[in-house]
């Protein structure tokens, strides 16, 4: 195979990489990275956006009215009401950090908004 004078595919970007620095590369190479970790983390989102929009507005509101009691009792309020699936709701909740209400709004919440 006769290879032509033009760079093409990696041999392209390794030139673009030679030229700009591995700094530019790593920094690409990150952002890919956190890109795909956020594709991750938002799949596993145990319900629509919206949905978890009105749990984190729910639980709050609960925790500043009436302080948290170390429990899911007002997670756990919304998801009856909301008749959505509690078991994934509060696993999810749990591998995020929210094992109380508190913790709900402060450490999911924090999750989903930096992910969503
Ligand atoms: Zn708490």
């Amino acid at each position: 195979m006769k290879l032509s004078g033009r760079l093409r595919g990696p041999q392209l970007i390794g030139r673009i990489v030679g030229r700009t620095g591995m700094n530019d590369a790593d920094r690409g190479r990150k952002r890919a990275w956190k890109v795909e970790q956020r594709g991750t983390a938002r799949q596993a989102f145990p319900l629509s956006a919206e949905l978890l929009t009105a749990l984190f507005v729910h639980v709050s509101g609960a925790v500043d009215r009436s302080g948290c009691q170390h429990s899911l009792a007002a997670t756990e309020e919304w998801i009856a009401q909301a008749g959505v699936d509690h078991d994934a709701v509060v696993e999810w909740l749990e591998e995020n950090g929210g094992y109380c209400d508190c913790e709900v709004v402060a450490n999911a919440a924090d999750h989903f908004e930096q992910n969503r």
